[in-house]
């Protein structure tokens, strides 16, 4: 959560940390704000409550000439979003001012003993206290800025990455992390700084992606430098960013969520690419094929995600145990890591993030590992930290996902690990290669049919207009459909703030059924496969109550068009490949629901996208 930026160069700094922000602001946008060392010396604070434009209309008028900068939007999680609490944050002399994303897990500890020796807090932060916490090590000790830095950081219990500047020096920017992540991006005299790369990279592809316990020195005229806690110089690992401009721009939709939505056909076209080769006949999942021999003696699989990532995690369990055999318990990483779980050498793990930050996630891979488990990760962003901390893994190449409600990334984990419990059952020989073969055809046709999907979108724009204004929402489905209906759930919360519960369809019965009314439409996933028959019966047991229906049903289906208000057909499909066609419709349904109500489909209140905090 937050985005921070750097920047050191002859360039407009103001223009630049604001632009970054923009393309930030999908992490947090409870405040924004702006710290800028001008070219005599003089460092100048800019917040404000509210969006990125809140505080460029603020800055209006104020002197922002500036040789280095730091940014933040934030996403509160110690005081509430207000002026006060925005970053940056100084110390109480006015010398050093830090942005910060993460928390300070000890920050009472180390504020009560600050405030002995008579430091002032302005601020609600856990931020604050790091600030003063530097600048007091400085004062007291003589060391230099990186020196204080270094030794605060190994005071603080949590989650950051920090970047610093100090009044007098319009040369140096300083930067560190420990679990939050931070990207610098080295341009021809300019240095960049981010919580990912999307605000430098339309300014250069070379970026080095800081490490935990690594602090970073950039110098105006010096090349970039990396130590350690101990002050031991780290290597400078530079890797060249394959993201491109247009990918994190609208290209004329309305809002980036749609534009995702609609780019689902293509992305996962890529997703595919080079795994499903042979015509369909062969599954290549190099992470798998490396590994072989842990898969061939996992006895177990754990699959530890947060929100829609552990909705694709419970369709992985489906996939895997159906196609493999192999037991899979889906945990959220939550719960996961304060379970005291048990793992041996024999068990697989697989870690799923889009941002590849998650900080649960983090933590449980990292469990997981120190525990013997081998760690397979699934990720959207390319060197983000569960890529470099799991054993092995695939990345879902959806490009960038900037609309805070994931929908791309969804069908883009779905669909690799489609090809994961492929993979692994060409390699146990747990399916037969005529069914491997089939299936293989089959994710082969997945775009089109996906596109096929998406020309419902004028129908589903009129259906929302039908439900609008409901407060309560049923998701039901069975088998591979019930994490659809829990996933369609989520994104009606997420984006139109109406209630919504997903829950198996046959479990209605022990309780959500007293809430059927005509004022609660329940939206069932209902396509052809084995359990079809079981729901028919389930919206029968909705019709009896007078419930409104809209069914997501496979094209032709009779049964159900003659029980629900409203169907919504979608091409047949193999059942363990249903899950990417029908949450297509799920997704729109909630995106034009939230735009009837005219919420902020992007930016949805208090959420954030990679969470990287607890
Ligand atoms: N813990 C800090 C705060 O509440 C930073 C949160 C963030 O990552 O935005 O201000």
């Amino acid at each position: 959560m937050c985005g921070i930026v750097g920047y050191l160069g002859n360039g407009n700094v103001y223009d630049i940390l604001i632009k970054g922000l923009h393309r930030l602001e999908y992490r947090g946008y409870d405040s924004a704000g702006i710290a800028l060392v001008n070219p005599q010396g003089a460092l100048g604070i800019y917040k404000t409550k509210g969006k990125v434009d809140n505080l460029e209309a603020y800055c209006v008028g104020k002197d922002l000439t500036a040789g280095v900068g730091i940014a933040h939007t934030r996403w509160a999680t110690h005081g509430e979003p207000s002026d006060t609490n925005a970053h940056p944050h100084y110390s109480e002399d006015g010398e050093i001012a830090v942005v910060h994303n993460g928390t300070i897990e000890n920050y009472k500890v180390l504020k009560d003993a600050l405030v002995k020796h008579g430091c002032k807090f302005h601020s609600e932060t856990d931020t604050e206290v790091l600030v003063q916490l530097i600048e007091y090590i400085r004062l007291n000790t003589g060391c230099d800025l990186v020196t204080a830095v270094r030794k605060a950081m190994k005071k603080i219990v949590g989650a950051y990455a920090i970047a610093v500047v100090r009044k007098g020096d319009p040369d140096t920017l300083i930067a560190a992390r420990q679990s939050s992540p931070l990207v610098i991006g080295i341009g021809d005299g300019e240095t960049f700084l981010a919580s990912d790369a999307t605000p430098f990279v339309e300014y250069t592809k070379e970026a080095v992606y800081l490490k935990d316990g690594e602090v970073a020195v950039i110098r105006r005229g010096e090349p970039l430098k990396i130590t350690n806690l101990d002050n031991k110089t780290a290597e400078v690992d530079v890797h060249t960013l394959e993201m491109s401009i247009s990918e994190l721009e609208k290209g004329g939709y309305p809002h980036f969520i749609l534009k995702e939505i609609f780019q689902q056909p293509g992305t996962l076209r890529d997703c595919i690419r080079g795994r499903v080769i042979n015509n369909g006949d062969t599954i290549a999942v190099s992470g798998i094929i490396d590994n072989k021999e842990k898969f061939l003696k996992a006895r177990r699989i754990v699959i530890v995600a947060c929100g829609t990532s552990w909705h694709a995690g419970l369709i992985g369990k489906y996939l895997i145990q159906d196609m493999c055999h192999i037991p899979v318990d889906v945990e959220y990483a939550s719960e996961f890591r304060y379970s005291n779980p048990v793992l041996t050498s024999d068990d697989v793990v697989i870690a799923i993030s889009q941002s590849g930050e998650t900080a649960d996630t983090l933590a449980a891979v990292k469990i997981a590992r120190d525990m013997g488990a081998f760690v397979f990760g699934i990720s959207n962003a390319v060197g983000s930290s569960i890529p470099r901390e799991t054993d092995a893994g695939c990345y879902i190449h959806v490009g960038p996902e900037i609309g805070v409600a994931s929908t791309k990334a969804f069908t883009g984990q779905v669909m690799v690990l489609t090809l994961v419990a492929m993979a692994i059952a060409q390699l146990r020989h747990t399916l037969t290669q005529e069914q491997l073969s089939n299936l293989g055809h089959a994710i082969l046709q997945i775009p089109d049919a996906v596109e096929k999907v998406l020309k419902l979108a004028p129908m589903l724009e009129r259906l929302s207009l039908t439900f609008t204004y409901a407060h309560n929402f049923l998701y039901l489905g069975r088998g591979y459909s019930y994490p659809v209906a829990l996933e369609g759930a989520l994104k009606l919360k997420e984006i139109s703030y109406i209630h919504a519960e997903g829950y198996p369809a046959a479990e209605m019965k022990h309780g959500p059924i007293a809430l059927i009314d005509q004022e609660m439409p329940s939206v069932i996933v209902a396509p052809k496969d084995h359990l079809y028959e079981k729901i028919v019966s389930n919206v029968q047991q909705v019709k009896a109550r007078g419930g409104r229906i809209l069914a997501i049903v496979t094209k032709g289906d009779k049964t159900i068009r003659n029980l629900a208000d409203h169907v919504v057909e979608v091409p047949p499909m193999p059942e363990c490949l249903s899950p990417i066609i029908t949450s297509i419709p799920l997704q729109l349904l909630s995106y034009y629901i939230a735009v009837n109500k005219g919420k902020d489909v992007d930016m949805p209140r208090n959420l954030a996208k990679s969470v990287t905090v607890e």
